[in-house]
């Protein structure tokens, strides 16, 4: 049994066996042969080094006569390397003592001279560890372990471990097998951790390098409460598990009980309690649990589910679907935040160095008014349906959300000339998510009708620490005080202004925090649909005034981790039944 430790991205726990995916999201069976047929595997990896070496003497070649010897001598050095006669003894011992398949071999052996290239730590040995991985992958073509399409023919419960899932793999993997899932990178606010929450799939990010040491098939233990995996976990753990399994079931039977009760406060203040969903699908999850509305609709998910750009009707029928099954409940629909993690079908940006501070979300949006317009149009178009409102991601100055608001317009006027169905007069929010908008938001507020603070992307920006990067994730917080004051002046510019203020990032979904919030003033809170409940029986077990003093309290405090510390005290006095042990 071995127990490894990373960040805690999507609650509840996932028991199943391995699918070890690698780097490049293909799998490395960690298959062995019969000890009969070591010497045709063998034979089988001595043709494939025989084709790649074809393969890299066409590519000197033509390198040499398209960009001179110089160039070419890149693959020189790989002829070299891929001709090693220490490299070829391994293989030859991995696989003829060993008894591991080629492929496996070549994974294992070739990823250990990169890793060992790297650790030298000199600039030009490690740009040869990419050289290695060059060769590993091409010999990996010729012994056909791309063929394999494993994340999409799964007939079988598995829980995936990978060394990264991009937003969009997440959003594809087949729930119906997938019981979980763990990666090596990540940090705790990155979109794969949303998606995973979204599907309710019990997750761990940034457990570091540790793929190496496991065989497809082990048993996984993925505990999406404390940010834990066990592999090949002993009798006794299993048990436990299947114990908190079962106990989390019933509470969340009991939980269910809440669905037709208002988010109301001991004393009888009300919350509105709504829902973020990535997808249309998720109304039916958002409507069982009793949410209020939709509170952030994150609609760059139609492009990332999807292997095509989704078309204006793409869009239209997605909204309407949306708002129609919500029933008049309002929809907030948040146009396109694509960039940075998101990536859609076309570059969009040629590769930023720093995509979280690039060409992101509305910034993308109005540089790209083919892909703006379209989704303008049906949210127009859908609006005839329900109540729906839009919402302008990632603001930063007050051009852009001029320029947005102005594009709307334009789009209307467009729809009516069209003759084509549609409401012009639906509500405009911004996000505030970006520490500039906090500063200038008496400006702001006046041009919209509600403000939402994305507190994901504030903590990014405020506590400058990359949301999706595990080295940083201790840093990563939406509970530092610097967010809490920025939190707090927002709840000031909008009580002045008699606007509407929601909190719809993840920090309204953790229970001690959803308090604190109520406390400081927020009357709105969206999260995903899983956390509905939880936060509404947190809510309704306390009174304004006891939110209040916390409030108080933690406005005090002068780090993340004291204010941690007070909340979880906090919430095992007040809502016990609530605190993971
Ligand atoms: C946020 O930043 O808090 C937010 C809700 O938006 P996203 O997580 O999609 O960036
Ligand atoms: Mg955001």
């Amino acid at each position: 049994m071995v127990e490894l430790q990373g960040i805690p991205v999507s609650p509840g726990v996932a028991i199943g066996p391995a699918l070890v995916l690698d780097a490049d999201g293909y799998r490395i069976s960690r298959t062995l042969i019969d000890a009969n047929k070591a010497d045709q595997e063998y034979a089988r990896l001595r043709s494939a080094v025989d084709a790649v070496a074809k393969q890299i003497e066409a590519n000197r070649l033509e390198t040499s006569a398209v960009a001179g010897d110089e160039t070419g001598d890149i693959f020189s050095a790989q002829m070299q390397m891929l001709n090693d006669p220490r490299l070829h003894g391994e293989l030859r011992r991995r696989i003829t003592t060993d008894l591991h398949a080629a492929d496996y071999a070549v994974n294992r052996v070739l990823r250990n001279y990169a890793l060992a290239l790297r650790r030298l730590e000199n600039p030009m040995l490690a740009e040869r560890a990419e050289d290695v991985l060059d060769i590993e992958k091409q010999l990996l073509q010729q012994l056909g372990a791309f063929d394999e399409q494993p994340l999409s023919d799964l007939t079988e419960p598995v829980v995936i471990l990978s060394h990264n899932l991009s937003p969009s793999e997440t959003a594809n993997l087949d729930r119906r097998y997938v019981q979980g899932f763990c990666t090596e990178v990540g940090g705790s606010g990155g979109h794969t951790a949303i998606v995973a929450k979204g599907l309710e799939l019990p997750a761990v990010v940034g457990i570091g390098t540790f793929l190496d040491s496991v065989a497809n098939g082990t048993r996984v233990i993925v505990d999406g409460d404390r940010g834990k995996i066990i592999l090949d976990p002993d009798e006794s753990t299993l048990a436990s598990y299947q114990q908190r399994i079962k106990q989390s079931q019933t509470l969340s039977a009991q939980l269910a009980e809440l669905r037709d009760l208002p988010a109301e406060t001991a004393d009888g203040t009300r919350i509105r309690l709504s829902a973020n969903i990535e997808f249309p699908h998720e109304t039916g999850s958002c409507l069982e649990r009793g949410a209020d509305g939709i509170g952030l609709y994150r609609t760059e998910f139609l492009y990332l589910a999807s292997t095509e750009e989704p078309s204006e009707q793409d869009h239209y029928e997605a909204y309407s679907q949306v708002v129609s099954e919500m029933n008049g409940r309002p929809v907030v629909i948040r146009t396109l935040d694509l960039g940075a993690d998101k990536m859609g079908h076309r570059p969009l940006a040629e590769q930023e160095y720093n995509p979280f501070l690039g060409l992101r979300s509305i910034r993308l949006s109005l540089r790209n008014l083919d892909l703006f317009r379209p989704q303008l149009r049906a949210i127009l178009r859908a609006a005839t349906h329900g109540d729906i409102r839009v919402m302008f991601p990632l603001i930063t100055t007050i051009g852009e959300l001029r320029q947005a608001k102005m594009l709307l317009t334009v789009v209307a006027r467009d729809l009516k000339e069209e003759g084509i169905p549609h409401r012009a007069d639906i509500p405009v929010g911004m996000m505030v998510e970006v520490p500039a908008a906090v500063v200038m938001l008496e400006h702001f507020v006046k041009e919209v009708d509600f403000l939402s603070i994305g507190t994901n992307d504030l903590a990014q920006y405020t506590l400058a620490v990359d949301r999706s990067n595990e080295y940083v994730a201790d840093l990563y917080q939406s509970s530092d005080p610097a967010v809490l004051r920025l939190i707090q002046r927002c709840v000031d510019v909008a009580d002045d202004w008699g606007k509407p203020l929601a909190v719809c990032g993840e920090m309204s979904s953790i229970p001690g925090r959803a308090l604190l919030l109520v406390g400081l003033g927020v009357r709105n809170l969206s999260v995903p649909p899983l956390a509905l409940s939880r936060i509404k029986k947190a809510i309704r077990s306390v009174s304004i005034s006891e939110c209040k003093e916390i409030a108080e309290r933690v406005m005090t405090l002068d780090s993340a981790r004291d204010v941690d510390v007070y909340l979880l005290d906090r919430l095992g006095v007040l809502v016990p039944e609530l605190v993971v042990t």
